[in-house]
């Protein structure tokens, strides 16, 4: 390992250089063209068209995907009404419940092919991939198969029963784990599903078709159909469904919601967040410094509860901006695969465009600083660590979801003041508050109008803990008891 002690610009940091450790690719087979998955089986998309993937951090094509037309959709919904009628419903739950375990222990087994595949079409560093997504994603089938024979414990005297077939739609940011979140909850209930990845990242959903069929699930009880927002819509317009789980921004969620108002599908969306991530002076400055970083700069900025927003108590503002710039001059931008990266490619050049028009923006509103860490420059699609001061309610960079690594600081004097000003949005999703006192914990966290609120920490899930927003944020929960509701009826 060469080491470089080469001194930054605040002298109480050293910068480390490391070998590149490239996570190995010969393990992983990709095909040239993926079909759709429908009844079991991969079937081609009855209008032939197919959309490229790509390598964000290369900007190269991996894959083409096909595109799903209304015609396929109304194909897959076929197919999942079926398998519920002939085979998922009337299987006994500790039946179900094996089928739901396979696929768990599958994953598992094969987390690292998956994790390189999450990494190559989404961007996000292999260390993500590797210890959060697909492990969460399995333990999302492990916890949920645990559930199914035991659902009349979950809800007692209410009589669970399915709600038929679930379409699903979901967005790129956490490609596979959004995908068990959705599954797993409606496999265990005893619904079937046809659920659609979004554009950019559909490979670990297809992989994971694949794995099903492995598995040897009855054909049609899970169905994955790939394509634009169009295949989404015909998905949400579909007569024959009777539940819309999506998970993507605050726009589609309401489009969404207009378009099944007036019909009996259930819906639980979880959309947008502009999180506030509150450092009171009492905290211990060099963990929340951690967090801070865990908590916007974790997968690129690209989590629905960043902690977006950064509010620093007046006493402590000038040591966490000193400790927290120091901090971000250590991160490493780079190749996704290499096992020393801390920050991947933005998913998208769309998003890129996104994310520096709101860079521009933030320039003419507040003080713009951004890591010195060097980007490559080879077609793949990068943005550095970015950091706004002196930034106030008003400015779009603290109102409006970048979904990029930018913060937007600012500071407070009382705790009355902090809590006006974080719950001052139209998100409600998530927040993070630090400090030394639980009672403080426990007084800020009942006042704060967001779904998932952290102490003393950030970013951090599990399968048992539910999951959903406030406000336009969205409504229903995923995850833990409170995520198998939304996929029955109760008496
Ligand atoms: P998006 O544009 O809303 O897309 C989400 C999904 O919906 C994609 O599969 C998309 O297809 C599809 N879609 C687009 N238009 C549609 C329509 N009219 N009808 C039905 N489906 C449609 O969101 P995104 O940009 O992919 O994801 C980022 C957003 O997701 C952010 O706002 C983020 O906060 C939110 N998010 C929320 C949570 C949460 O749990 N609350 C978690 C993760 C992300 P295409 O891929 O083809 O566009
Ligand atoms: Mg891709």
């Amino acid at each position: 390992m060469a080491i470089k002690t080469k001194e930054n610009h605040l002298k109480f940091n050293t910068k480390w250089e490391y070998a590149s450790a490239p996570e190995s690719k010969d393990h992983i087979e990709l095909k040239d063209q993926y079909e759709l998955f429908i009844g079991g089986e991969f079937v081609k998309p009855k209008k032939g068209k197919y959309f490229p993937t790509i390598n964000p951090a290369t900007g190269k094509k991996i894959a083409s995907i096909a595109e799903a037309s209304q015609e396929d959709v109304d194909k897959a919904v076929k197919a999942a009404r079926t398998a519920y009628d002939k085979y998922w419903s009337k299987m006994p739950a500790k039946e179900r419940a094996k089928y739901i375990y396979r696929i768990a222990r599958m994953l598992q087994e094969r987390a690292r092919e998956f994790a390189v595949i999450e990494t190559m079409d989404g961007g996000k560093a292999i260390r993500e991939s590797k210890s959060v997504d697909i492990p969460l994603a399995a333990a999302h089938f492990f916890y949920y198969a645990g559930w199914a024979d035991k659902l009349d414990y979950a809800f007692p005297n209410r009589n669970p029963k399915p709600l038929g077939v679930a379409g699903q739609v979901i967005p790129w940011n956490f490609p596979l784990l959004m995908a068990a979140w959705k599954i797993a909850p409606a496999l265990a209930t005893g619904n079937t599903v046809v659920l659609k990845p979004a554009e950019t990242t559909s490979l670990t959903a297809l992989k994971l078709a694949e794995l099903i069929q492995e598995a040897g699930l009855p054909p049609g009880v899970v169905n994955i159909v790939t394509g634009a927002g169009a295949t989404g819509a015909a998905i949400v317009n579909h007569p024959d469904i009777n539940k819309i789980a999506f998970t993507g921004s605050t726009n589609v969620g309401k489009i969404i919601q207009k378009a099944i108002a007036g019909t009996d599908k259930k819906a639980t969306l979880e959309l947008g967040g502009k999180a506030a991530n509150i450092i009171l002076e009492d905290a211990t400055i060099d963990q929340a410094v951690e967090g801070i970083i865990n908590g916007i700069y974790f997968n690129q900025g690209h989590v629905c509860c960043a902690g977006s927003r950064l509010f620093v108590q007046e006493s402590v503002e000038d040591i966490v901006i000193k400790k927290l710039k120091a901090r971000m001059e250590t991160l490493i931008i780079g190749d996704p695969l290499d096992k020393n990266t801390d920050i991947g490619a933005i998913n998208s050049s769309e998003q890129l465009k996104t994310i520096k028009k709101y860079i521009k923006i933030g320039k003419t509103e507040a003080d713009f600083y951004e890591s010195s860490c060097p980007i490559p420059s080879n077609g793949g699609f990068w943005c550095k660590p970015t950091l706004f001061t002196n930034t106030s309610q008003s400015h779009r960079i603290v109102q409006e979801e970048i979904f990029g690594p930018v913060l937007a600081v600012q500071s407070f004097r009382t705790i009355e003041e902090v809590l006006e000003k974080a719950n001052n949005t139209y998100y409600g999703l998530s927040a993070g508050v630090w400090t030394d006192k639980g009672s403080k914990i426990f007084r800020m966290t009942s006042k704060l109008r967001a779904g998932v609120i952290w102490a003393n920490t950030y970013n951090k899930f599990d399968p048992t803990s539910p999951f959903g927003g406030f406000k336009e944020s969205g409504f229903g929960r995923e995850g833990g008891l409170h995520g198998l509701a939304p996929y029955l009826k109760l008496n």
